[in-house]
């Protein structure tokens, strides 16, 4: 029998095995016991260790001790504990060593615990199992058990977690990894009222690159670019590519937008150097959409829509740009088909009107025309501009019913007007394009009873991209009805020539863009409005220069001899009541007014926000805004250096002094100046925060439109009266254009 166990080493016993009798080994064959688990140990297929009732080592394999470098004597009589090193987590931060110590200290068995030892600054990992030992009378006496190296398994687990976590191609953080450390940071930082910045980058012409140098190229540019997106974030934060040429970046704790938008642009700058791939050369861009938890979205699925949607606009509007997520991305399509719903009941509603804009004889400033322009005063939303619903009625097949009536409607105003002065009617090519449009035409000029040669329209370049027969046929049937035409908006379309000669055009707008700054230095805007001026004069035809807003530009536009002049200059759309009055008193000249020169980044507005001060808040009507300032309509006599907070929306609030007072109309100056948006608007950098609005007493959401009221309670009143007078923005409706 003993010859049978003695013989378990070569390679014969299998065979002999076969041929002997089976002879096991019994529980109380101690000697072969012990012999088995010696070549156990020697194979270095596992250690033994085991310790006495206070912790410490009280035998450990030889192979064992060998590995880890230790001289034996030093070792036995340690703490088995003194071993290993703390634990740690994924990202390498040390955690309490409790799991061992608390199951050794609970006499608890230990199955499968894996420990992390250092040797020689290497480090490796064990797993070890062992049981409480207790004698007869029941006295713990220590632990027996066992161990193995498992640092070679560990690694290959780590290198596949690597793989599945990290992109193959630039090394940067993947899609599943982005998502999960952007969930578990978000989930922490809930908690702790932090903030968290995200931000999309999509590449702008990375499809050309690799359509034109190739896919192995295309995988050079995007490692090239993982590279130049690490100099930049550094470890600010993490950078993750989610797939073919979209990058992620998230920025723990930054929710100045100033900094965002600074960081934005280098990016943008960066990426958008060029490339040199095996010797060829690349050039791409990018766009990039900024959102910032919790104000965009408080859980990854709310902040990666955010910022996507900020991307998506940031692409729309021209490449190369980043845009900060905003309120009004959010539903843009559900804001539209909103916005359609209640156009088509803002003509039963009466919440439509006619403002009229005084065009100008050049050389006497007296008014020749009117140009009638659409107000729609939303219910809820207040003053729509034009260029927003005029599209909108465009494209859902309301303009017919609504261009009607606006025809109808100057016309039947304008009949009361003294004879030498028209009426300018915009006409969209959409109406243009209609069969019956002349027919329109004729029972409008039969409606009202006004001379046709009093009646203008006004159709922009885009009429000319339909059937060419059918619109020289309307032409000829307009100008048998004996309306005049006028070429709107020109130098902005299509503008060529050959339409010139063949339309019967009366007048040309020269488009605002041309004055707006044509007095600034190396601008040829100028050159621009003489040549237009010059073609207008061979062919006939009168110009309007547009939108003329200071005293340099009308010096301009007269230099540059156009006949006729329109612009805030002179005067915004009015109310025909005021037209009325203005046409009483028999004064028919404007003054200009305005100031002497284009300030540029000076951005005129329309829009209705809230004015706080002394705890009351007040509506009032933005006029324009720039860095350093605004121009508010809506309170009458605010004295200078009047401290107030603006609410600009979105929970934006901005401290301002007031500097200019007139009237209704206040100049104000902010303490903090406002930054870029991205694209042609201006933010704050800071916004009134949902924590705060959580702790109001509100449930934590990204922030609402209205943040200034949700950050209130909602049944308190106002703790004081208001101390300036509120003029009803209706009252000076028909001021704003
Ligand atoms: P448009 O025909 O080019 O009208 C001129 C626009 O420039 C008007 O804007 C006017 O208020 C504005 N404007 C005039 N002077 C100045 C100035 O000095 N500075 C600045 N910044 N702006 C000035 P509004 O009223 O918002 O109209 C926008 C557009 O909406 C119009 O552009 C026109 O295309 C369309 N629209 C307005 N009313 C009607 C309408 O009854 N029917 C149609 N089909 N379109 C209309
Ligand atoms: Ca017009
Ligand atoms: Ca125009």
């Amino acid at each position: 029998m003993s010859g049978i166990i003695g013989k378990i080493t070569g390679a014969s016993w299998r065979q002999e095995a076969k041929q002997a009798p089976l002879c096991p080994i019994k529980e109380t064959d101690l000697a072969r016991r012990v012999e088995l688990l010696d070549s156990f140990e020697q194979a270095g297929l596992g250690w033994f260790w085991a310790t006495d009732a206070f912790g410490r080592i009280i035998y450990l394999s030889e192979n064992a001790i060998a590995k880890l470098g230790w001289n034996k004597d030093d070792l036995i009589g340690r703490a088995l504990t003194d071993l290993f090193l703390p634990e740690q987590d994924e990202d390498g931060v040390s955690q309490s060593e409790r799991p061992l110590k608390f199951l050794l200290s609970a006499r608890n068995s230990i199955t499968q615990l894996d420990v992390r030892l250092a040797v020689e600054g290497a480090e490796i990992w064990w797993e070890i199992a062992g049981k409480p030992q207790f004698d007869k009378k029941g006295e713990f006496n220590g632990y027996r058990g066992s161990a193995k190296d498992i640092t070679a398994t560990r690694e290959n687990q780590r290198n596949s977690e690597r793989l599945s976590q990290y992109d193959s191609l630039t090394g940067l953080a993947n899609r599943h990894r982005m998502s999960k450390r952007l969930g578990s940071t978000l989930a922490a930082y809930r908690n702790a009222k932090r903030s968290c910045a995200l931000m999309m980058l999509d590449l702008d012409r990375f499809k050309q690159v690799n359509d034109t140098l190739g896919h192995p190229a295309g995988d050079e540019l995007l490692k090239q670019v993982a590279g130049r997106l690490g100099q930049i974030i550094g470890k600010r934060g993490e950078i993750g590519r989610l797939g073919g040429d979209e990058f992620q970046v998230m920025l723990p704790d930054i929710d100045d937008r100033g900094i965002l938008g600074d960081l934005a642009s280098r990016v943008i700058q960066m990426v958008s150097q060029p490339y040199s791939i095996n010797g060829a050369r690349a050039i791409i861009g990018t766009s990039v959409g900024i959102a910032v938890a919790p104000y965009d979205g408080v859980n990854t699925e709310e902040l990666v829509k955010a910022a996507d949607l900020a991307l998506y606009s940031a692409k729309a509007s021209g490449r190369g740009q980043f845009r900060f997520y905003s309120s009004a991305l959010k539903d843009g399509a559900k804001h539209r088909r909103n916005m359609e719903e209640d156009l088509r009941d803002a003509l039963h509603r009466d919440e439509l009107s006619m403002a009229y804009q005084p065009i100008v004889d050049a050389r006497t400033h007296k008014v020749a025309c009117f140009e009638a322009l659409m107000r729609w005063e939303h219910p809820e939303r207040g003053p729509v501009s034009p260029a927003e619903f005029i599209p909108i009625a465009e494209d859902c097949g309301l303009i017919k019913k609504i261009g009607n009536w606006a025809l109808e409607t100057a016309c039947c105003e304008a009949q009361s007007w003294p004879v030498e002065l028209r009426v300018a009617i915009n006409v969209s090519a959409v109406q243009f394009a209609n069969d019956d449009f002349s027919l329109t035409v004729k029972r409008a000029l039969k409606k009202s009873g006004i001379a046709p040669h009093r009646v203008e329209l006004e159709i922009t370049e885009s009429i000319f991209m339909g059937d060419d027969e059918r619109t020289q046929r309307m032409f000829k049937e307009l100008k048998a009805l004996g309306v005049r035409l006028a070429l709107d908006d020109f130098g902005t379309g299509y503008s060529s020539l050959s339409y010139l000669r063949k339309a019967p055009f009366d007048k040309i707008k020269i488009d605002q863009s041309f004055v707006r700054g044509s007095c600034e230095p190396g601008n040829n805007n100028a050159a621009i409005i003489s040549s237009i001026v010059s073609l207008a004069d061979a062919l006939g035809m009168e110009t309007v220069a547009e939108g003329v807003e200071t005293k340099d530009e009308l010096a301009l536009v007269t230099k540059r001899q156009a006949t006729h002049m329109q612009g805030a200059i002179f005067s915004f759309a009015i109310k025909h009541e005021q037209v009325m009055e203005k046409l009483a008193s028999g004064d028919l000249l404007y003054e200009p007014r305005g100031p002497e020169r284009y300030r540029a980044g000076r951005r005129r507005e329309f829009r209705r926000i809230g004015l706080i001060h002394g705890n009351y808040r007040y509506n009032v009507v933005l006029r324009n805004l720039s860095k350093s300032g605004a121009m508010i309509e809506g309170l009458m006599d605010v004295p200078l250096d009047t401290e107030v907070v603006l609410d600009l929306g979105d929970g934006q609030l901005a401290v301002a002094v007031v500097k200019r007072t007139e009237g209704y109309s206040q100049g104000l100056e902010f303490e903090t100046p406002l930054i870029s948006d991205g694209y042609e608007g201006l933010c704050t950098r800071h916004r009134v925060s949902p924590y705060q609005i959580e702790a109001a007493g509100k449930p934590l959401a990204a922030l609402p439109a209205d943040a200034y009221a949700a950050l209130l309670d909602k049944g308190a009143k106002p703790d004081s009266l208001p101390q300036f007078r509120e003029i009803p923005v209706a009252g000076f409706q028909a001021k704003v254009a």
